[in-house]
């Protein structure tokens, strides 16, 4: 939709370019859970390094995720990272993640809590069909459609950054847990997920649709395996999603949507995942698991733990 964004490649390849990055959807969610906007705070929050967040920062101003604005700094004036309204669309995103988090990784204390301020209860994301509002979708109740550009072969987008060292990342009860950063970390990890529910099971297949390097492939087919989203390959040498595996299907519905909206012409969608029951395009909406009604960036809030976010 605007000239700066690079157009060539799918837009789902576009859109893992910008987000498969484990700083990059901290840096993010900082922003959004905790409303961080300036470099320093970023620093402290997070203990990245001030290349590695300067980088990461120009990064998601190129693609239009962040914009800096000016703001008084005692008679200084200094610039801070807002979210564009492409970029706000993203707490979709990351409330899935959450959602993820909570039913698929067990034994976690002391982890934030969603609050649905429309009706004051603790919450979690349910995803509904944004069509007939039925709920809740899984992928069982979807198909996926593959537009005539849809090769995955145009994911295979070139890394930006180095895979960032696991140790690096912090620890703390608001980041992301190692298992979702071994699924969203890095964009090769993004992209054969999406193969898997794509139907993609065996190694020719994926390294045939992604152009992936064999070593990378075996290196992330294996950590999927090792976290218990795809089971050990079988006789027959295919890798299944698992029952953790699907529940991630609502990440996935929603990053096909955004991507398409904000990175395809009108025309070119490159994959239509489809309700089945009511025949229509799946326009992904998450729905509050005690309500029923539309769970919206500006009707949540976390409740974090007392003492862990000074900054
Ligand atoms: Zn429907
Ligand atoms: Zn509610």
């Amino acid at each position: 939709m605007t000239a700066t964004i690079p157009t060539n490649g799918s837009a789902i390849g576009i859109a893992l370019l910008a987000l498969g990055d484990r700083w990059t959807l901290l840096i993010l969610q900082r922003a959004f859970v905790l409303r961080t906007r300036r470099f320093g705070d970023w620093v402290a929050q997070l203990g990245l390094s001030e290349s590695t967040l300067a980088a990461r920062l120009r990064d998601l101003v190129a693609a239009e995720l962040m914009e800096r604005v000016p703001y008084d700094d005692n008679g200084r004036t200094r610039e801070e990272y807002k979210l564009t309204p492409r970029a706000l669309e993203l707490s979709s995103l990351l409330l899935a993640i959450w959602g993820w988090e909570q039913v698929s990784v067990p034994g976690v204390e002391g982890a934030p809590v969603l609050i649905h301020d429309v009706c004051g209860h603790a919450t979690l994301p349910v995803l509904g069909c944004g069509v007939c509002g039925v709920s809740p979708i899984t992928a069982r109740e979807t198909s996926a459609e593959r537009g005539a550009e849809a090769e995955f072969t145009k994911i295979a987008v070139p890394r930006l950054h180095r895979r960032a060292a696991e140790s690096g990342t912090p620890a703390d009860a608001l980041s992301y847990y190692p298992e979702t950063m071994e699924i969203l970390g890095d964009r090769w990890s993004t992209a054969i997920l999406a193969a898997a529910f794509l139907g993609i099971r065996r190694f020719n297949a994926f390294k045939a649709e992604l152009g992936i390097a064999p070593s990378i492939l075996s290196d992330r087919l294996r950590r999927f395996v090792a976290a218990g989203v795809l089971s050990a390959p079988s006789s027959e040498g295919e890798y299944r999603l698992t029952t953790k595996g699907m529940n991630f299907f609502p990440v996935f519905a929603i990053l096909v949507d955004w991507a398409q909206r904000w990175y395809s012409p009108e025309s070119a969608h490159e994959l239509t995942i489809r309700h089945t029951s009511c025949g229509s395009p799946l326009g992904p909406v998450l729905l509050c698991s005690e309500c029923g009604t539309e769970l919206v960036r500006t009707s949540v809030h976390f409740d974090l733990p007392a003492g862990h976010f000074g900054g």
